[in-house]
């Protein structure tokens, strides 16, 4: 009977769910979106029973697509939209309050305090991150503080909280795994990546009891058991990692000095720096690409908020396109941008520049600007934050790069990939799965299962789809000097 291998994809905007053959071939898919809640501005939140529940209805959906049992499953592997935080009781399930999703900005005053009280280096030594809403402690934080009894209860031990694997491993087993993957914990800030520890004074710093927190687990491995009534049998969950380590890890980006870019919701690009941590001087994050046995790979990471999101703001919030893909279109129906450039820093900005007050903005309007400059303008800047970005990973780690493998719903943008590739210089690599992350997910369950011997047997398996090499474009400086003058002005307007 042939094996395959679940992969679990837990995103920002739907839940997904994929069969892989040991070759690595998508064998079914299942997909669904859930509700987004934007209570207050800047706020972001998800309902944590919505995310199980859409998540189990493609999982069953993807399985039987393929028309599989659960005998047919050698192993599950989970990826996850990281620092998306989940506070839930551990007797019942509950969660306390909504997920507060990674792109909230509720916290950054509370962040701005701390880096006031000169907090910003220790926690970058230790964690490796900056100090900034995005990431989990503060969110937690937020939750005991401001949701009724909760500090009370979490003090009392009743209340556990997790990241998005933590909450799916919590219910895929029954409440009986109270667990965290490596990669998810490197994103809380309460965990030290050099001792690969929790760190008591972080603990104490966000005033979170240890006793909320999950017991931490390597990226592949015998990790956990599915349990309870969903599944015919036990399946081994051997692969956990948060989606950017996932797809980095899809990229087979295994040696170091590989770069890889997911134009997702956000764009995330990472930078496999080997064994040990590097830590960044350019404001980029340093983080735990994953831990396999013994061996731990270190990953140097820029993070840029909006990316796939802005062509959704210029489908629902503008209505100048009907669909995602009608952007490619439409950018080329104009031969530039017309001297248009859009910073989209609709939740601040985030790495290189790090200004979580930043508001977005559009300069070189004149009464010659159409709906189709603006709508190049914007994949433009998903383009030119890449640019910035992997321009700080070259000065970091002393390494040029050669090539980015890339990912993620907007690469299906033809146009975007080929700016893009102009503008670094750099030749882009489209793999052939889009979804990497899953793939990634997949691999390391694999692994984690013996599904793939090595990780020599999955890198002689992995396919390009696309390659695309740069342009000669005489322009490319002057445009990057615009763009960096427009994103300046983002100081300028930042009430
Ligand atoms: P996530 O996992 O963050 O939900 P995906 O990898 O599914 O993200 O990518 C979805 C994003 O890609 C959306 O923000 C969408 O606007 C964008 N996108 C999808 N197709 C295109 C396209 N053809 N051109 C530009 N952007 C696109």
């Amino acid at each position: 009977m042939s094996k395959y291998i679940l992969a679990i994809d837990q995103g920002t905007t739907s839940s997904r769910a994929l069969v892989f053959d040991n070759n690595g071939n998508t064998k079914s898919i299942a997909q669904k979106e859930f509700t987004q809640y934007f209570p207050k501005p800047g706020w972001v939140e998800h309902d944590a029973n919505e995310i199980w529940s859409s998540q189990m209805a493609v999982t069953i959906e993807a399985v039987s697509k393929a028309k599989l049992h659960a005998d047919h499953i050698a192993a599950i592997g989970i990826t996850n939209q990281r620092e998306t935080t989940i506070v839930w009781n551990r007797k019942t399930g509950e969660p306390v309050y909504n997920a507060i999703v990674w792109q909230d900005r509720r916290t950054a005053d509370y962040c701005d305090q701390l880096i006031k009280e000169g907090w910003e280096e220790k926690i970058r030594g230790k964690t490796g991150l900056v100090i900034d809403a995005y990431f989990v402690a503060t969110k937690v934080k937020w939750i005991l503080d401001n949701v009724d009894n909760a500090r009370g209860k979490a003090e009392a031990g009743e209340l556990v909280f997790g990241t998005v694997d933590s909450w799916l491993l919590w219910n895929l087993t029954n409440g009986h795994k109270h667990i965290t993957d490596i990669t998810n914990a490197s994103r809380t800030l309460l965990f030290n990546i050099h001792t690969l520890n929790w760190d008591q004074e972080l603990l104490d710093l966000f005033k979170i009891p240890r006793s909320m927190l999950p017991e931490v687990c390597d990226s592949s491995g015998d990790i956990a058991h599915t349990s309870g009534m969903l599944f015919a049998r036990k399946i081994p969950i051997t692969g956990v990692a948060g989606d950017q380590h996932a797809a980095l890890f899809g990229q087979m980006c295994t040696k170091e000095g590989m770069v890889k870019n997911t134009y997702g919701t956000g764009c995330f690009m990472l930078m496999n720096i080997g064994n040990k941590p590097l830590v960044s001087k350019n404001k980029l994050l340093t983080t735990i690409a994953w831990k396999i046995g013994n061996e731990i790979h270190y990953a140097l990471e820029g993070s840029i908020f909006i990316s796939g999101a802005v062509v959704q703001w210029l489908r629902d919030g503008l209505g100048l396109i009907k669909t995602a893909k009608d952007s490619e279109k439409m950018a080329r129906s104009v031969k530039d941008t017309d001297g248009v450039y859009f910073v989209p820093a609709f939740t601040g900005l985030g790495a290189p520049y790090w200004n979580q007050h930043a508001k977005g903005t559009m300069v070189g309007i004149s009464r010659g600007t159409t709906a189709a400059h603006i709508v190049r303008a914007s994949l433009e800047s998903i383009a030119f934050q890449t640019h910035d970005v992997l321009k700080a990973m070259e000065a970091d780690s002393n390494i040029s790069i050669k090539e980015l493998r890339v990912d993620g719903g907007a690469t299906e943008n033809d146009f975007l990939m080929q700016f893009q590739s102009t503008i670094l210089d750099t030749q882009i690599i489209k793999s052939k799965t889009t979804e990497v992350t899953a793939l990634g997910a997949a691999y390391l369950a694999g692994l984690g299962v013996g599904f793939w011997k090595d990780q020599n047997d999955i890198i002689q398996k992995w396919k390009v789809d696309k390659t695309y090499s740069p342009e000669q474009d005489s322009n490319v400086e002057k445009q990057l000097e615009s763009w960096k003058k427009a994103v300046q002005t983002t100081n300028y307007w930042t009430n």
